[in-house]
């Protein structure tokens, strides 16, 4: 086989795969190294096997970063529309599910093959199971150590992702490689993932498992309002994923479970209409009615709301409007959509995605310090920073 490259790229995923078409259609040798078995395995597995690839509505304030304004020149040159036209280019059937996530109307399984078929148009090569055993500079270049022989290239793009379930292959390989040439890795932490919690509130909470209700939750200066899950193990959601991204141990949720609602004043306007209303009454105007009535027996509320004084309303009210919530930690990175920090930005040339006294060397996707919220902006970010290096390696 061959052993001379223009472009390695390290990481068969949604950031190595779209980088190799990208610079295999410029007229340059590709390879693309992989240690797991097969190509895109997270893809497969995303937005519950449908792949929310992208979001329309993306922006910059969409994505956490230590060096927030890194993600803006790539996202700028790269649009969700971009890869639109790409999708529709391959006859792709995909449908918005909320607004501005965009899902595949069949099967993830079509995003893989339209890479893997825009990989082979390019001429790029994948090489699967072939874990990479060292790196080393040599000349004008690089040579990668593999367990079947040594391989050349003059650009190297570093795309093995993050930590995030590890039984799909991840691996902290791109750290290393990162810290090996120099480059500072910020600490990574879980992001988009489920909270847990102490065993007493656990089982507090077990009568509201399975139930799903529209909330705002606020934790450090960051709201989201989408729907909650109370699970038998803690709290999810898209409400809880994505604040869990901002989230540090030790700090409280403060949930509103009635956001459209002005509750104290609703509360009394319903004692002087209806003082025979309950508490109860009241909640299942707005609440799925399993949660209301869980809910109403945890607090202790009892008893019509004549029997309701001023101040008790105005303590129904905050404990509805500002339900405070201490996590006992997240579920990690076994079940995390993303990972938090990795290599800083910083170093980075926010044009080409490569390092910037090592115009070579390349770290794209989401082993770099860019994480997106929930809904498409994590491929948004995979897609826009693989094309910047792709263009450029
Ligand atoms: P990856 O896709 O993780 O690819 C990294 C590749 O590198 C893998 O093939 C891996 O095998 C390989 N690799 C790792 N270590 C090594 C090594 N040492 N040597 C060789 N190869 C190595 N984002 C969205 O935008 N929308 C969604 O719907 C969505 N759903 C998700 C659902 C789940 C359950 C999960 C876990 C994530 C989801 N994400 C979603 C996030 C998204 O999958 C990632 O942000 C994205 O895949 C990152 O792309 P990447 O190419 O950087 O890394």
């Amino acid at each position: 086989p061959e052993s001379h490259y223009d472009v390695i790229i390290i990481g068969a995923g949604a950031a190595g795969l779209m980088c190799a078409a990208t610079t295999g259609y410029r007229g340059r040798r590709v390879l693309v190294l992989d240690h797991a078995n097969k190509p895109g395995k997270k893809i497969l597995m995303s937005g519950g096997g449908r792949c929310n690839f992208t979001n329309l509505n993306s922006t910059p304030a969409n994505f956490l970063s230590d060096n927030p304004h890194y993600c803006i020149s790539a996202l700028k040159r790269y649009t969700p529309q971009d890869f639109l036209e790409l999708v529709d280019r391959h006859g792709v059937e995909y449908e918005e599910k909320a607004p501005g996530q965009l899902f595949c109307k069949d099967s993830a399984r079509d995003i893989l093959n339209l890479l893997l078929t825009e990989c082979d148009w390019a001429g790029a090569q994948i090489r699967m199971k072939t874990p990479v055993t060292g790196i080393m500079e040599s000349g004008d270049g690089y040579v990668i150590a593999t367990a079947s022989g040594k391989l050349r290239c003059q650009s190297l793009v570093i795309a093995t992702g993050g930590l995030s379930i590890p039984t799909m292959g991840a691996t902290g390989f791109g750290y290393d490689v990162a810290r090996k040439f120099g480059l500072t890795v910020l600490p990574t932490r879980a992001g988009l993932v489920p909270f847990t919690l102490q065993p007493e509130l656990r089982e507090q909470l077990a009568p509201l498992a399975g139930i799903s209700c529209p909330v705002e939750v606020s934790c450090e200066g960051q709201h989201f309002r989408e729907p909650m899950l109370v699970t038998h193990r803690g709290l999810s959601g898209p409400a809880m994923l994505q604040i869990s991204s901002y989230w540090h141990p030790g700090d409280s949720l403060d949930i509103n479970l009635l956001p459209t609602c002005q509750i104290q004043d609703d509360l009394m306007a319903l004692r002087r209409q209806k003082p025979q209303a309950t508490v109860v009454h009241y909640l299942n105007q707005h609440l799925p009615k399993r949660f209301a009535q869980a809910f109403n027996e945890l607090s202790g509320w009892s008893g019509p709301l004549q029997s309701f004084k001023n101040a008790d309303i105005e303590r129904v009210a905050q404990t509805l409007g500002d339900w405070v919530i201490k996590p006992s930690g997240t579920e990690g990175y076994r079940t995390a959509e993303v990972t938090l920090g990795g290599v800083d930005t910083r170093q980075l040339s926010s044009k080409t995605m490569a390092v910037l006294n090592r115009p070579d060397l390349y770290f794209i996707g989401e082993v770099v310090d860019v994480t997106g919220h929930l809904g498409g902006h994590n491929f948004q970010w995979a897609w826009a920073s693989a094309v910047a290096a792709g263009n450029d390696a």
